[in-house]
């Protein structure tokens, strides 16, 4: 009895285990290891509506690599793949446990920072910009100099939803792509158009 009743306890255990790991992976971008684009906006409207009830302060982070075209045209696809998942463990290791990491799409990355005003949002990005730079990626004992471009923006006047803290964010990212890119941009204007 006591073996029967074993059993049947490691199969749910192991019935659990295998729930949550699909889970984990309906959420997760397969090639960053960050949260898929679907879910990142659910976690975002959240911390939005957490924000808005207590006061409190978020940003967001529009992370872009520079001239990323060029990688893929010079050393193929392939490698393109294995530099953005680089790029991204990179990343991954710098950002706090509490910071959110997404996959908006392609090359084209999004940090949500809860409890973090702009301008402290702004010393992440200033600080990520400045690791990337400094840390070329080796792929097939090739060195590859990597940057990025950083928009910021914050939760306030006239960015109240996701749409809206998104493009804010996405405008300054391509401030910085203007300004020479490998750097950081805040959005300043507060109506948010
Ligand atoms: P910019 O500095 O203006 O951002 O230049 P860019 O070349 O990075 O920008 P653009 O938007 O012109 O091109 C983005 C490139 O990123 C084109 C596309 O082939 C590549 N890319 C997007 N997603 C992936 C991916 O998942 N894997 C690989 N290898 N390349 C990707
Ligand atoms: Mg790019
Ligand atoms: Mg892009």
């Amino acid at each position: 009895l006591a073996e029967i009743f074993a059993n049947e306890a490691s199969i749910a255990i192991e019935n659990a285990r295998l729930f949550q790991q699909v889970q984990q992976l309906a959420v997760t971008d397969e090639l960053s290891g960050f949260y898929n684009r679907r879910y990142f906006y659910e976690l975002l409207d959240m911390e939005l509506a957490r924000s808005k009830r207590y006061n409190r302060p978020v940003s967001l982070l529009v992370i872009d690599l520079d001239h990323f075209k060029q990688v893929n045209d010079r050393y193929g696809h392939a490698t393109g793949d294995l530099v953005l998942k680089k790029i991204c463990e990179a990343i991954h290791r710098v950002v706090r446990e509490s910071d959110i990491l997404g996959r908006h799409g392609g090359e084209e990355f999004v940090l949500l920072l809860p409890e973090t005003p702009v301008d402290r949002a702004l010393e992440v990005a200033d600080r990520l910009c400045h690791m990337v730079a400094a840390n070329p990626i080796e792929v097939d004992q090739i060195r590859i100099d990597i940057t990025i471009s950083i928009g910021v923006s914050a939760a306030g006047p006239g960015c109240m939803d996701s749409d809206a803290l998104f493009r804010c964010a996405d405008h300054a990212m391509y401030q910085s792509k203007q300004a020479g890119r490998n750097q950081a941009s805040v959005f300043s204007d507060s109506t948010g158009k």
